[in-house]
């Protein structure tokens, strides 16, 4: 054991829960794991105020598996969630936490799938239930004692759950649960009406809240970059591409993914490595000075092997994975901009993280302002700008020096001085794509993968409405509508189709068209709000791959 899981071993959780947390590679607890987990372990009701990010779902996880006996095979814990993919999400976390348990099963219940198996898995001894309260009400209904030997009630994003609507779902679930129950309600706000169902469901509940107080940062140039967790990945490795940075740092959560995002950005001919925890103390001093003396230009680190870091050198640092709190994300840029430099921040922001942006917006007094990824012209760009800074300097001799060598290879080959350099620097770009074209074709214009729960929905695909459940749409730039068109994949599509036509057609600048998202059977578009409708007027008989493109605004609702 490292000395940094000290912070999760002094809660005296049940060893296998440790374990696993130590597995998963966390080093320390977040502020609110630090102030809710002894709470909930002593079996007191409590009021987190929390939003996600801040690692809440552990802090309510942790001890929650602490106190349940697995050898009882009922179901013991009750986590109410308020849309299927949080419901997912949680269950995945106390599976996680719960690997080295045996005995202990988690089973998720939620509409728009079919209510036999969840039934048959709960009556089967599932001691943790996570549901959503629609379609556990419809259980409720099938079988009124289902839930009778619950004694711990956790309420997940509270706040979120009376906005849905299902205040009325909520009182039919707190009446089939015993009285005597613990229960726990996470918020990230807590409106009059999240107090009056803690005052009347709740007992003498202690109150958490991440106390956040106004920091100040100053000559550092702050950015931030929507995206989806599965591509932050590539997402770094374009902003790498165009941000002009001489010592970077990068803070990831996970020791894993310390080593795996400083692999990636290796195999991509950076000088990187992995800062975290699990690195003895002399090898993590080694990796500082490596940085300090330019040996290194990007450390990936979590916040506890950082501490202390002060490098000059760095002019950027990333937050690949959020801070859980502001103090901390103030503490992590401030690594750059050391000694009156200037230095920049970017952070990458998943769409259920847009809130803790805000946090931090409101704490730091200050706009992050919104980057989208570099397209392909401005990678190309880039590229030819530090070819052109690689070679600039090699020129004011090397006549001199090469001149005599030059005239006789192309002698003895028989060419031209121009064949001869383009042969020269397609030897030194090492098949670097250095046409536009060519960067097309090694990334994709525009991400369009992005993850499940956070697609559009596909007509025939839509979740139970009755359930009142709903998907996180793909986040949406300020200005920008998002437009359908009945054009896909399957009709012979890509990004660029689309780009080039409404760029001809529309007359519009590049900039002003955002994401392109071609599925199999559709597309979308993001254009500028401002003048949408003369726009998509203009581009009513525009077609595309032979086909009419019929673009219209789309409506997530
Ligand atoms: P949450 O706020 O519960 O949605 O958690 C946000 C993310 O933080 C999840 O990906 C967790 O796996 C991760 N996380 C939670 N607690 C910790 C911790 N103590 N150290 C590192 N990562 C954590």
């Amino acid at each position: 054991m490292t000395q940094e899981t000290g912070g999760f071993a002094a809660f005296n959780l049940n060893p296998n829960i440790l374990a696993a947390v130590i597995a998963t590679g966390y080093e320390e607890p977040s502020a609110i794991q630090q102030q809710s987990i002894p709470i909930i372990m002593a079996g007191q009701d409590m009021i987190g105020q929390a939003q996600t990010g801040t690692g809440k779902t552990a802090a309510f996880a942790l001890p929650i598996l602490h106190c349940i006996d697995p050898a009882k095979r009922e179901p013991q814990a009750l986590i109410l969630a308020p849309t299927r993919e949080l419901a997912l999400q949680v269950a995945t976390a106390f599976e996680t936490y719960a690997k080295q348990m045996p005995g202990v099963t988690v089973v998720a219940v939620y509409g728009g799938a079919p209510m036999g198996p969840q039934l048959k898995a709960i009556r089967n001894g599932a001691q943790i239930v996570v549901a959503t309260p629609g379609r556990l009400c419809d259980h409720l209904r099938r079988d009124e004692k289902v839930l009778s030997t619950v004694n711990h009630l956790v309420l997940d994003e509270a706040d979120e759950m009376l906005k849905l609507g299902f205040m009325d779902d909520l009182e039919v679930i707190f009446k089939a649960l015993p009285p005597t129950r613990q229960t726990v309600l996470f918020s990230a706000t807590l409106p009059q009406s999240i107090r009056a169902i803690a005052e009347r469901h709740l007992r003498d509940p202690q109150h958490v809240k991440i106390q956040t107080k106004t920091q100040t940062v100053t000559a550092i140039e702050q950015a931030h970059l929507l995206v989806h967790a599965d591509q932050k990945t590539s997402a770094v490795l374009s902003l790498l591409e165009v941000e002009d940075f001489d010592a970077l740092i990068m803070f990831v959560r996970t020791k894993q993914a310390t080593l795996d995002l400083a692999s990636a950005l290796e195999a991509k001919g950076y000088k990187a490595a992995a800062l975290n925890g699990d690195i003895a103390q002399n090898q993590r001093e080694r990796v500082i000075d490596s940085l300090k003396d330019g040996r290194l230009d990007i450390v990936v680190a979590t916040d506890v092997a950082a501490r202390g870091l002060d490098v000059p050198r760095i002019t950027h640092v990333f937050n690949v994975d959020m801070p859980y709190d502001p103090e901390s994300y103030v503490h992590r840029i401030g690594r750059t901009g050391r000694a009156g430099r200037e230095g920049r921040a970017l952070l990458l922001v998943t769409p259920r993280e847009r809130r803790m942006l805000q946090v931090i917006e409101r704490v730091t007094g200050q706009k992050v302002a919104e980057v989208r990824l570099p397209d392909a012209q401005a990678v190309l760009d880039a590229r030819i700008k530090k070819l052109t800074n690689s070679l600039a300097p090699l020129v004011a001799d090397a006549e001199s020096t090469h001149g005599d060598l030059l005239d006789r290879l192309t002698a003895d080959i028989g060419c031209t001085p121009r064949a001869l350099a383009a042969a020269l620097l397609r030897k030194a770009t090492n098949g670097q794509a250095l046409t536009l074209a060519a960067i097309e074709k090694e990334r994709p214009l525009v991400p369009n993968s992005a993850p499940r729960g956070d697609r559009p929905e596909r007509s025939g695909d839509r979740p139970d409405r009755g359930d009142r459940e709903r998907r996180a749409p793909v986040p949406l730039a300020e200005g920008r509508a998002r437009c359908r068109t009945a054009l896909g994949a399957r009709d012979g599509i890509a990004a660029k189709n689309l780009l080039g036509a409404i760029l001809n057609e529309g007359g519009l600048a590049r900039e002003a068209i955002g994401r392109i998202q071609v599925r199999d059977s559709f597309s979308l578009v993001e254009l500028p709000e401002d003048g949408l409708e003369k726009l998509l007027a203009k581009l009513k008989d525009t077609r595309v791959a032979g086909k009419q493109l019929k673009l219209r605004r789309y409506r997530e609702d």
